[in-house]
């Protein structure tokens, strides 16, 4: 396909889908990542071809030879977004041409080839449409989408690949706060980094998280839930979790979050934070914020609030921090008001209970 034309899917339904009865015990409470639904897209790419073959199948494992490069050098990217069933039972996805566009620019970093983003959207509405059933209807749960695509040549050598395999797969998922909003506690490795200047970090690449598995695991080791990453040169100013975003809120309400440069991940609920925060009269900062600073301002009470965010917890409070030398707490290690009010107005756009001024969902 070159670029304008539009990829033609064929379609094969399963014909030994989950039966409705099953389906309903496993919505039930499907948790988060097991449970899968009864199809999936796959698109295929071939140097001097472009993209072909596109297909809305039936959910099977892939086929793989033993030397594809992804095994080797792990040339590959993904995407995290969720559909909605809304009051009126229509469903929706928030703002899914941003995923596209940040799935053309990890793409780009990783030496694959940019999947047009109207096939990307494309791709997610045909997954719904024919899953529709999969949507968990109860308060607070979704349907995550998880686009992916990775170098699939059989070949050894470390050389962008010469075929990829582009596929989208989706599972219902439960609340991400079943037992009411918790606020985590973060853990400030003393030996692992995320991402370096010149690096992946602003790329979704599976690489980035095998990297930081080893610092989870130390936050885990701490009695933390989650790690928040210093910067690789100085070790000084905050980047982000493993996979989410870092806010900080303080007495004047000022909202203030890290710069995109290049070493964090330009997630689509922060920008929609950015957007809402400014709406709502804060005053609304991208700049670097140090660890000293942070500690310092928790302790005079100037730093109201910290929360972090990304698609799976939409908003999550920050009660804590821990390091080797000691650990404080952030506002009493109780979710703030402004952290609260920001989670519940993203949360009623992208329901459909609140008017979509931005033309985020669709
Ligand atoms: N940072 C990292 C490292 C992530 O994996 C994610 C989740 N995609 C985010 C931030 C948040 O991005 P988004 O709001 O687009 O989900």
């Amino acid at each position: 396909m070159s670029g304008g034309d539009k990829l033609d899917f064929e379609t094969r339904p399963n014909t030994a889908p989950v039966s409705a009865a099953d389906r309903a015990a496993l919505l039930a409470n499907p948790g988060f990542g097991r449970v899968f639904t009864d199809h999936m897209v796959t698109i295929r790419y071939a140097e001097g071809k472009g993209w072909y073959d596109a297909r809305v199948e039936a959910r099977a494992p892939i086929p793989m030879d033993p030397a594809a490069a992804v095994l080797h050098y792990a040339q590959e990217i993904f995407e995290g977004l969720k559909a909605y069933r809304t009051g009126d039972g229509s469903v929706t996805m928030f703002r899914p041409e941003a995923n596209a566009a940040r799935f053309v620019a990890s793409a780009k970093r990783l030496a694959m080839p940019e999947l047009p983003p109207e096939t990307f959207v494309d791709s997610l509405r045909r997954l719904v449409e024919i899953d529709r059933d999969w949507i968990p209807e109860h308060e607070d749960a979704s349907l995550y989408l998880r686009p992916f695509m990775f170098a699939s040549e059989v070949f050894l050598g470390v050389r962008p690949a010469n075929e990829y395999l582009y596929c989208v797969i989706a599972s219902p998922a439960g609340a991400y706060f079943a037992g009411g909003i918790k606020p985590v506690t973060l853990w400030v490795s003393p030996d692992y980094t995320r991402a370096a200047p010149g690096g992946t970090g602003a790329a979704k690449c599976g690489g980035n998280y095998a990297a930081s598995l080893a610092a989870q695991a130390e936050a885990i080791e701490a009695g933390c839930d989650q790690v928040v990453f210093l910067d690789a040169v100085e070790r000084r100013f905050v980047d982000e979790l493993g996979g989410m975003n870092v806010f900080f809120v303080y007495d004047d309400d000022t909202l203030v979050t890290p710069p995109l440069t290049g070493t964090i991940l330009p997630g689509i609920t922060r920008d929609a934070i950015l957007t809402l925060a400014a709406e709502s009269g804060l005053q609304v900062q991208e700049r670097p914020v140090s660890f000293a600073d942070w500690q310092a301002d928790a302790a005079s009470g100037r730093l109201r609030e910290v929360f972090a965010c990304g698609t799976a917890a939409v908003i999550n409070p920050i009660g804590g921090v821990r390091f080797p030398d000691g650990e404080f707490l952030i506002g009493g290690g109780e979710p703030g008001r402004t952290t609260m009010a920001l989670r519940q107005q993203l949360v009623d756009i992208q329901r459909g209970r609140a008017e979509d001024r931005h033309g985020w969902v669709q």
